[in-house]
């Protein structure tokens, strides 16, 4: 077909753009095939959507690689980063929905029963709004079949470096699914090196980076399937403190945990910080909308009389944003929260004993969370790693206080409790089990949202006229993962749509378990290429819907 899609497109070379329309469909290219599934109306609209796809069986890549969840993964995700590369080089722009230093599960590779497909997302080229016939030959016929030999057959790569990456893929999940079996929330890996490049960058920091040392206290050893076996400091369950000096590397321990939810590349420095899957961070947002959330363990008997049991703003403020993100995120299901002074309100972590004396707890509606961090972990069995190295507040009630010194962590539990006072327990649990949400299903679906749901960015998803800010959610990673998020509330407001009286959390479920078993594209409404998606995990899906200025409950 590779000498009829250059004549269709000499015949309407010089044409308005309109006319590139006509190459939808399916072309037969040799070594591959390409599918044309949406092609743009305008040189300036998004780029036009087309897949590479070879056959399984002459791509060749080893079946035990693709046997198992993880190794289907890790392989897609090795492919997706050639793919990055190889596309970089051609002349023309054509994305990829390239991945960062984490792995995680996206669409740009697909690997089916029968064939192994590339999506890209090309510019078709024009002279003004006029098709350049010639060149748009070159980059289907010349440009894409070299893509897809480059990056689709099992010979053109590094069995060796492939056959690594699904490895160490496979070692840190089987890692993070030992966590809970020995009482961990996270593993932080001997030689890891944690700082970044800088504020704006992912990549390791590689002059004058410390490595990693833990504790001889809290070290752990840990077997893995691939016979490797790795040490680091083990962060038990429970309430852990992180103390010491500024600029003595505790925020950066604790973002690194923040991403050790996710597997890292080799080479990251991150590679064995593993953290639970369902650990949430935590911090202030003041200005974010909160509706229906109980709040009232940690604020309650608000002047205004507000139940705080149900609580609804529009306009959170610092504590009470900080309040709601944490109830919301036990109650979708974290087992561990990380939380940072660096952006938490003081108010919501700790009151001292001055402004106690000062003003009676009956006038002050705030219950300070070193108060409520205990009851959080005995009663809903949610564990919190926090940095403070402010307020000596916390060894009361801790269970385990590391201290940074010079980027080198040290257990300095016991004499933390020495300093310690005896934590009053509450008289009576305070922490009620969570309240099914059941949200009014047009409220997903704003009257004036024509189009889907989409992002715009890391940190913006554009609803309707609405742009709903997920700046503070900071474990999102990247726009594909945010895209994802976007088609999950549109494919929630379906849900909901069809059963009014389905809740929040039982709808955010029923999505997770169609992309276990159909793949993230079951998110996307497109047929054929889905766009380029990553999975958000079920806490970001939350965090979205939570944030949603529009939402309304029954
Ligand atoms: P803290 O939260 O204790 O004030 P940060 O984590 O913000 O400190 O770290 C302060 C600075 O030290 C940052 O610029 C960070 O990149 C750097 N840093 C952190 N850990 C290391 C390390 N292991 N090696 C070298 N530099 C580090
Ligand atoms: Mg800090």
């Amino acid at each position: 077909d590779s000498a009829r899609l250059t004549q269709l497109l000499s015949s309407i070379d010089g044409r308005g753009y309109g006319s590139y329309k006509q190459l939808r469909g399916s072309y037969d290219l040799g070594t591959c095939r390409l599918l044309i599934d949406h092609v743009q109306a305008d040189p300036f609209a998004p780029p036009s959507l087309m897949r590479l796809v070879v056959d399984r069986a002459a791509a060749g890549f080893p079946e035990d690689l693709l046997a198992d969840r993880h190794g289907h993964v890790a392989t897609s995700d090795f492919l997706a980063r050639a793919l990055t590369e190889t596309a970089s080089h051609s002349g023309e722009r054509v994305d990829v929905g390239a991945p960062g230093q984490e792995v995680l599960e996206r669409t740009t590779i697909a690997v089916a029963d029968d064939g192994i497909e590339a999506r890209l997302a090309a510019e078709l080229p024009a002279s003004g709004r006029r098709i350049q016939g010639r060149r748009a030959a070159r980059l289907l016929t010349e440009d894409l079949p070299r893509i897809a030999e480059a990056v689709l057959f099992h010979a053109r790569h590094d069995a060796e470096a492939l056959r690594a990456h699904v490895a160490l893929h496979r070692d840190q999940e089987a890692l993070r699914d030992r966590l809970a079996g020995r009482g961990l929330v996270a593993l932080v890996g001997d030689g890891a090196i944690l700082p970044r490049r800088s504020g704006d960058s992912e990549l390791p920091l590689i002059e004058d980076a410390v490595p990693f040392e833990s504790p001889a206290s809290l070290r752990v050893e840990i077997d893995l399937p691939s016979g490797r076996r790795v040490s680091g400091m083990g962060i038990p369950e429970g309430v852990t403190v992180i103390v010491g000096g500024g600029f003595h590397g505790k925020s950066t321990l604790l973002r690194a945990l923040e991403r050790g939810i996710h597997p890292h590349v080799a080479g990251d420095g991150r590679e064995w910080v593993i953290t639970r899957a369902d650990a949430a961070a935590i911090r202030a947002e003041d200005g974010r909308a909160v509706t229906g959330v109980d709040i009232s363990p940690f604020i309650s008997g608000l002047p205004s009389g507000t139940d705080t049991r149900s609580f609804t703003t529009s306009n959170a403020s610092g504590s009470t944003s900080q309040a709601a993100s944490l109830i919301e995120a036990a109650d979708a299901g974290a087992s561990a929260l990380l939380i940072d002074e660096d952006t938490s309100a003081t108010n919501f972590m700790l009151r001292d004993a001055r402004m106690r004396a000062l003003i009676p707890s009956e006038r002050e509606p705030i219950t300070p969370f070193v108060d409520r961090v205990r009851p959080l972990f005995a009663e809903r069995g949610v564990s919190t790693v926090l940095v403070a190295g402010g307020s000596g507040a916390f060894f009361d009630v801790a269970d385990h206080v590391i201290a940074m010194d010079s980027y080198a962590p040290c257990d300095v539990t016991a004499e933390a409790r020495a300093l310690a006072e005896e934590a009053q327990p509450p008289a009576a649990p305070v922490f009620t089990a969570p309240r099914p949400r059941l949200p009014d299903p047009v409220s997903l679906r704003p009257a004036d949202a024509r189009k889907p749901a989409s992002a715009r960015g890391r940190d913006t998803i554009r609803l309707g006229r609405e742009h709903l800010d997920l700046s503070a959610v900071s474990q999102l990673l990247d726009p594909a993962q945010t895209q994802g998020v976007a088609h999950a509330l549109d494919r929630l407001a379906d849900l909901l749509a069809e059963d009014g009286r389905l809740p929040l959390e039982d709808a955010v479920q029923v999505l997770v378990d169609r992309i276990e078993s159909g793949g993230l594209e079951t998110l996307s409404p497109h047929r054929g290429h889905p766009g380029h998606l990553a999975r958000p995990r079920a806490l970001e899906i939350h965090a979205a819907v939570n944030r949603w200025r529009g939402l309304r409950l029954v």
